[in-house]
């Protein structure tokens, strides 16, 4: 699939529910209602769907939420997904968690062929953990990452740099990275969703985040590229990787190589942008997949070239309606 700016799309995420066990502070409000049901599609469904994408070329699959570890059964999914990691169709089937229900998946996610994943964690203080996870377990988590390093999973620490609430927590996290063999990526926070709180006030540059580590840590440019937003160094004194994703402050779409399923069927074509495409009502009306596979093509010709967030102070009104925890992210 090459889209209009010449961009080969070959990564779908896919957010199999926008229910989730935490309410984090920077991507959800506390009351947040959720999708009927019936709205939502069934897991053999989002097989289906995944199955077309993949025909049509997409080889690495990433599954997020949401969390994508409370919905019901997900490991059957996992297991037909698999498969194509099996016969070679597939290169990557990864999984972005907040890691509550790791100790239960782990082993499980190892034989469906996962390798690496994503755990999201933001602080390794308890009672910083609760406040901004507002229901999370912390030591849940951390014997969840545990339980995925023993399975074999490589683990990638995402965290969300938020001003006056973590960044005086990183030199920490980067010892802790790496003592435990985890490589770790920075988020700017991205202004998705009403939250009930002004961006403003937690947005933190992290070009600035960046400048203060170089004065403590030796950070070595890297190659490693995933095709993503983030760009690497290598710590030489732990010699583990850190990812800076800055959609704020550093344009990353010339680069882009994904689209993002909703668990309703739709595609989004930018994470940034609120064109989208209906693959459900193709998915439900056709028991042929051609339709469905033309909906995709045609949704792929139309994807935008860049998106266009900013965090004005003055605008109190986030850049796209949508949570993050509805598109994946
Ligand atoms: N529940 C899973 C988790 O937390 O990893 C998967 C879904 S969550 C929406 C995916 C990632 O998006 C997490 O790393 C989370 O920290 C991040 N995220 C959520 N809201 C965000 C926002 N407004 N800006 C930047 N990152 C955000
Ligand atoms: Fe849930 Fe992940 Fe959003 Fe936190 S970031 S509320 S864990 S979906």
């Amino acid at each position: 699939m090459i889209d209009p700016f010449g961009r080969t799309v070959d990564y779908l995420r896919v957010s199999v529910t926008d229910r989730c066990d935490f309410r984090c502070a920077y991507c959800m409000s506390e009351d947040m209602s959720f999708l009927p049901k019936n709205e939502v599609l069934s897991l053999e469904e989002i097989d289906r769907l995944c199955g077309s994408f993949i025909e049509l070329g997409v080889r690495k699959l990433r599954i997020t939420g949401g969390e994508p570890l409370v919905r019901r059964n997900v490991m059957w999914l996992f297991q037909q997904l698999g498969r194509h990691l099996d016969s070679g169709t597939l290169d990557e089937l990864t999984v972005t968690t907040n890691g509550s229900q790791l100790v239960r998946h782990a082993a499980d996610l190892y034989a469906c062929g996962v390798r690496r994943i994503n755990v999201s964690l933001d602080t390794l203080n308890a009672d910083k953990f609760l406040a901004i996870t507002r229901w999370g377990k912390f030591d849940r988590v951390m014997a969840g990452i545990d339980a995925a390093r023993e399975a074999g999973l490589a683990v990638k620490i995402n965290a969300v740099a938020l001003r006056d609430f973590n960044e005086d927590e990183f030199d920490q996290m980067l010892t802790w990275c790496g003592e435990n063999d985890l490589d770790m990526t920075l988020i700017e926070a991205m202004p998705m969703g009403d939250i009930g709180q002004n961006r403003a006030d937690q947005h933190l540059a992290l070009s600035e985040v960046k400048k203060t580590l170089a004065e403590k840590w030796t950070l070595l440019p890297s190659d490693h590229a995933t095709g993503g937003p983030a760009t690497y160094v290598t710590i030489k004194e732990t010699g583990r990787r850190l990812g800076f994703i800055t959609p704020l402050s550093h344009n990353f779409c010339e680069s882009c190589n994904r689209v993002r399923l909703t668990c309703t069927g739709t595609l989004f074509m930018c994470l940034g942008q609120d064109d989208a495409a209906d693959l459900r009502t193709p998915l439900r009306e056709h028991g042929d997949d051609e339709t469905l596979k033309q909906a995709i093509l045609e949704a792929i010709s139309r994807k935008p070239k860049g998106h266009d967030f900013i965090i004005d102070r003055d605008v109190d009104s986030p850049a796209v309606a949508r949570h993050m925890s509805v598109t994946g992210g």
